[in-house]
């Protein structure tokens, strides 16, 4: 598990960059600094276009940047900021820089693949990366992966399942896992048919039963695409193979992820499915700060159930084991294409099983170009994104 952690030598308190920081996760982040008064303080917050809810977040954690990515909001930006002292900046360049600044840590929770030059920019400054964004390792995993290396970064997983198994392989090596599980809620169709399934309106798709997030990933649960997303970022992250990734799906959302040994044990990590769990320890790593969540009461809970997944109701999880098994860049190939069908679905362009329906035709287009293709910088996985998003959106045309 070269890179993906060591402890900091950071002095308290730690200065954090947040990218994504009026998001779902970037709101998580904020309860637990605040929740921690005086052990972290914030160099940065990052947005994409809401300058109001970017303008209210660095006021609220007294960030010394905001920057927002879209250029038409820097006027709005500094009139929410006028007399705050906070300095306001705004387009590609200004997002780019905000994530170059000096930090200890920088959270990488921009939604998609957006997130992956202004995290690419942290790597390259050797930071410790707190990384919410699976798209990232999803779209450009290889080049990314060998930029952690190179520029003596490192990656803390804060995606809940791949948080629990950092914390359960500890410091053993992979080489002595037999087998790694990450779980999965089923999501809100769980129990559903597929014909209710292929009905499903964008509003129930986006009632997940457990977490609360920004709707892509919701969307992405609701299909089981992001536990697809989720092995190829733990492919990534730990350096394990399809073979010895399991998904399970388990209702309660408890245990996050399950690390089996060569010897017959078994680690789990659990905790109240909130984000503020991996957040609060991605933050205070190797140490622990106390978070708001309410404690884990296992009686109170009762019962855990666990049961394999079903991929034909959920046909993006199997997709998601042939494109990594596939390798070269299909997983580009799929990460791109879904951002595309997503906003599709929720724009009501698409029904909900045409997402998985055109993310695979667009994978199948890609199956001879992109299959031996070696991925070796982060451009040219942004050139395969580019065309894989054209490729969908006529797909999208043609359905819709
Ligand atoms: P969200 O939609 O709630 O927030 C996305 C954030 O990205 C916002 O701050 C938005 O302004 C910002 N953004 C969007 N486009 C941008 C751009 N071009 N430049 C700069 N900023 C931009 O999403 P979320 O639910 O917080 O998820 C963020 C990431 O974390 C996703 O990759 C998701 O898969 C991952 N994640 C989320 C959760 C969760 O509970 N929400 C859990 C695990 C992993
Ligand atoms: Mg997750």
């Amino acid at each position: 598990m070269t890179n993906v952690l060591s402890p900091s030598s950071a002095a308290t308190p730690r200065r954090l960059i947040v990218l994504g920081a009026t998001g779902s996760i970037g709101r998580s982040v904020a309860d637990v600094v605040e929740h921690t008064s005086g052990q972290f303080e914030v160099e940065a917050v990052v947005g994409g276009s809401d300058a109001h809810a970017l303008a209210h977040m660095a006021i609220r954690l007294k960030a010394r940047i905001a920057a927002i990515a879209d250029e038409t909001a820097l006027q709005d930006l500094r009139a929410y900021l006028a007399g705050s002292g906070i300095e306001a900046a705004a387009g590609s360049q200004a997002v780019l820089e905000a994530a170059s600044r000096p930090a200890d840590i920088v959270v990488a929770a921009i939604v998609g693949t957006a997130g992956v030059l202004p995290t690419y920019a942290a790597v390259q400054q050797g930071r410790r990366i707190a990384l919410a964004n699976k798209e990232c390792l999803v779209c450009a995993g290889a080049p990314f992966m060998s930029a952690v290396k190179t520029y003596h970064a490192d990656i803390l997983p804060m995606d809940s399942e791949h948080n629990a198994l950092f914390q359960a392989i500890a410091d053993r090596p992979v080489s002595s896992i037999s087998r790694m599980t990450l779980t999965a809620s089923g999501g809100p169709f769980r129990d559903w048919t597929a014909q209710q399934i292929a009905a499903a309106t964008p509003a129930q798709a986006l009632q997940h039963p457990n977490w609360s997030m920004g709707p892509k990933v919701t969307i992405d649960s609701a299909r089981l695409m992001n536990k697809g997303l989720e092995l190829i970022e733990a492919h990534f992250l730990f350096g394990i193979e399809a073979d010895r990734l399991d998904v399970l799906v388990h209702p309660q959302s408890i245990v996050h992820g399950m690390v089996s040994f060569d010897d017959g044990s078994v680690i789990a990590g659990m905790a109240m499915p909130d984000m503020r769990i991996p957040i609060a320890h991605c933050l205070a790593y190797p140490a622990r700060v106390a978070t708001r969540v309410k404690p884990l009461d296992l009686a109170a809970i009762g019962r855990l159930d666990f049961s394999a997944p079903d991929v034909i109701r959920f046909p993006a999880l199997r997709l998601a084991y042939d494109v990594l098994r596939d390798g070269g860049a299909l997983p580009t190939v799929m990460n791109a294409a879904n951002e595309i069908v997503v906003a599709a679905f929720l724009a009501g362009h698409i029904n909900f099983t045409a997402m998985n329906d055109i993310v695979k035709r667009v994978c199948d287009i890609a199956m001879r170009s992109h299959k031996n293709i070696t991925l070796t910088a982060i451009d040219e996985a942004l050139h395969i994104d580019a065309w894989a998003r054209l490729e969908a959106k006529e797909c999208v045309t043609t359905f819709g």
